[in-house]
């Protein structure tokens, strides 16, 4: 049964999609099957991975509104062993729609045990916010992956989202663990940057994944061709410490 790891952190621009593609990436490229969930109305995850959105029929937004199973809707991408459901814009309505749903918090979970058992991994790639869609998240994750950018106010925010998890662990999904902290951008000529590791590290002691992303030009120019950086720059540092992180976590089982 495939294991579901929601990347979480409501800020936005800390890396969460740049972690949810490449890991999938890279996870796939060692050989697990691997789906991509996309539940930000961004769709950042599905262009990032040359889905143009704009000739999507459907997607993750009918699976978790009008209950369309979700096999209806995945599609498979550039990567061998990569498949996507998508997201488009559509999504945005989602999150005041599931206000008055029955078990609106279930949606997600309920789709995704229909494909489990196809995967070795479902990555969610969550929203900048703390709302219904990444509340669907965390409720229907083994694990949540939280990416940290090492800048001014690392930490800010973070007791909000332990909060979260805490209660969705208490009261919605009690096998809910933190998977680990990501650091992201790190920029080995600044102070700042190890101070920011610091930080973490003693605010999440065991919890801090080893690999460190750093900041990598090419990691951003990627999405812009539509290729994870497994395809388009496999060299670079980015890609190296990417591949580093997916070993971890499937070291982490
Ligand atoms: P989020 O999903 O949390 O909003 P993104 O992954 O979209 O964050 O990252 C925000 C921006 O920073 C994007 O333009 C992305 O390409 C860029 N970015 C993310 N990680 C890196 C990195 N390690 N090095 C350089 N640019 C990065
Ligand atoms: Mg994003």
């Amino acid at each position: 049964m495939g294991k579901v790891m929601a990347i979480a952190n409501q800020k936005g621009g800390v890396g969460k999609t740049t972690t949810a593609v490449n890991l999938s990436a890279f996870l796939a490229q060692a050989g697990k099957q691997v789906l991509l969930v996309d539940i930000d109305p961004q769709g950042n995850a599905t262009s990032g991975l040359g889905i143009d959105r704009l000739r999507i029929e459907h997607c993750i937004y009918d699976v978790i509104i009008n209950g369309v199973p979700i096999a209806g809707v995945i599609i498979a991408t550039g990567v061998p062993l990569l498949d996507l459901a998508p997201a488009t814009i559509e999504l945005a309505g989602a999150e005041v729609e599931l206000v008055t749903a029955i078990a609106r918090e279930q949606k997600l979970k309920k789709a995704l045990k229909e494909v489990k058992d196809n995967y070795d991994y479902i990555i969610i790639d969550c929203p900048p916010s703390l709302g219904l869609l990444t509340i669907n998240a965390l409720t229907a994750a083994d694990g949540v992956l939280i990416p940290i950018q090492c800048e001014y106010y690392a930490l800010e925010g973070l007791g909000q989202l332990m909060n979260t998890i805490q209660l969705v662990t208490r009261h919605l999904n009690p096998r809910l663990k933190v998977e680990g902290v990501v650091l992201t951008m790190y920029d080995p000529r600044t102070n700042l940057s190890m101070q920011v590791v610091d930080e973490v590290k003693n605010h999440f002691p065991e919890k801090v994944f080893k690999s460190i992303i750093p900041r990598n030009v090419r990691l951003s120019e990627a999405p812009s061709y539509g290729q994870p950086i497994s395809l388009y720059d496999p060299r670079s540092r980015g890609a190296e410490a990417y591949q580093e992180l997916a070993r971890e976590v499937m070291n982490n089982g």
